[in-house]
């Protein structure tokens, strides 16, 4: 259980600030300014609101909170361009968020859109801890603005955010949703859509919904078994989705998509790996217009029986596959020696 909730709302989330004019006297270029400086210039909410005549500001402070998620530890990979952020809510919740330094111009922010997860994916570790709750927008919203406030101080620009963090979005939908609208509004993040990516084990009603609303956000399906008793047993939420519907779903979604849809593929050791699971991937995605993410495992402590796959078993899956005519990639994790990797996030450090 959380502690009360603040007394004023968070100046990260949509509608607060147009709430607050009349009582403030915010101006509308006022509004400009704090949101430019905030969302597109890296500043934090103090220095924005300190952009203010001192009035405005002292007002403004009364009926807005500036501070939100903490920054409780930072780690930064000795090995590749990976910084782990862990950070707490108000009420000390931990919850995780990754930067990406892939390429100079090219940095990515993974978020967490839950504390937890409902899922209870057996590869995952944030499936192993359960679920406490989902974010608010405002969570959301300011997870993206740390990441680019850090990237901008180094000279570089925050392209990409993929919700691939801890959480799965549809289980927090209307959240998502807000924040995915506030990633692409010209007048917050400015990013393009087609640098939003949101990953899903595939929750179809949420999805069909979200589809309709942004059908030029990247999406991605943690479809990681094309046999439906393999899905079941790696992820148990597969039971109330049978792949044969899903299937159904993903052609309704893709007639509303232009981009390809991305299917990731977990590659585990002797459990979806084989020739069979090979032949029902290939049969699965025939109709799909889809890209193939092949995902090498990142080992977790939970699941110690869970190995992954050989490097040549990998191989063939991806040889395979292209034979066929798919295109296929490899996933390349960054953060492996930072616990930041994917699968890997979860509350490592005691916190609250
Ligand atoms: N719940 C959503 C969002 C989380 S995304 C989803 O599952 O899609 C997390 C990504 O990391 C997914 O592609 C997931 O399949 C992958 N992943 C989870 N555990 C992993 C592990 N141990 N090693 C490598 N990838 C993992």
């Amino acid at each position: 259980m959380e502690g009360s909730m603040p007394d004023r709302p968070s100046i990260h989330r949509p509608g607060v600030l147009e709430a607050v004019r009349a009582t403030t006297g915010l101006r509308r270029e006022d509004l400009r300014t704090l949101r430019n400086a905030i969302y597109k210039r890296g500043l934090t909410p103090e220095e924005a609101v300190a952009l203010l005549s001192p009035a405005t500001g002292s007002k403004l402070a009364e009926h807005v909170a500036v501070d939100g998620l903490q920054e409780v530890l930072r780690r930064d990979s000795a090995r590749d361009g990976a910084t782990k952020l862990v950070l707490k809510t108000r009420a000390g919740l931990a919850l995780e968020s990754v930067i990406l330094r892939i390429l100079s111009g090219r940095s990515s922010v993974c978020v967490s859109s839950q504390v937890g997860c409902a899922a209870h994916c057996q590869f995952c570790a944030t499936g192993h801890m359960g679920m406490a709750r989902s974010l608010a927008v405002e969570e959301i919203v300011e997870q993206v603005a740390m990441a680019g406030r850090i990237l901008q101080t180094e000279g570089r620009r925050l392209r990409n955010v993929v919700f691939m963090g801890m959480g799965e979005p549809m289980h927090n939908r209307a959240a998502v949703e807000e924040a995915v609208a506030r990633l692409i509004d010209p007048q917050w993040f400015a990013l393009s859509p087609r640098h939003v990516m949101v990953s899903t084990i595939g929750i179809i009603d949420e999805l069909r919904r979200f589809v309709a609303r942004f059908p030029e956000v990247n999406l991605a399906l943690s479809l990681h078994a094309a046999r439906q008793e393999v899905r079941e047993r790696l992820m148990p939420l597969a039971k109330q989705t049978p792949l044969r519907e899903m299937h159904r779903a993903l052609r309704e979604i893709q007639a509303l998509r232009a981009r390809p849809l991305m299917i990731e593929y977990l590659l585990l050791d002797g459990i979806n790996d084989t020739d069979a699971d090979l032949e029902a991937l290939i049969d699965y995605c025939r109709e799909l217009r889809v890209h193939l993410n092949l995902i090498p495992f990142n080992t977790i402590d939970q699941a110690p029986w869970l190995r992954p796959s050989t490097q040549a078993r990998q191989a063939t899956f991806s040889a395979t596959l292209k034979a066929a005519g798919f295109v296929v990639t490899t996933r390349f994790s960054l953060g492996t020696d930072i616990a930041a990797a994917c699968g890997q996030l979860l509350r490592p450090h005691a916190t609250s």
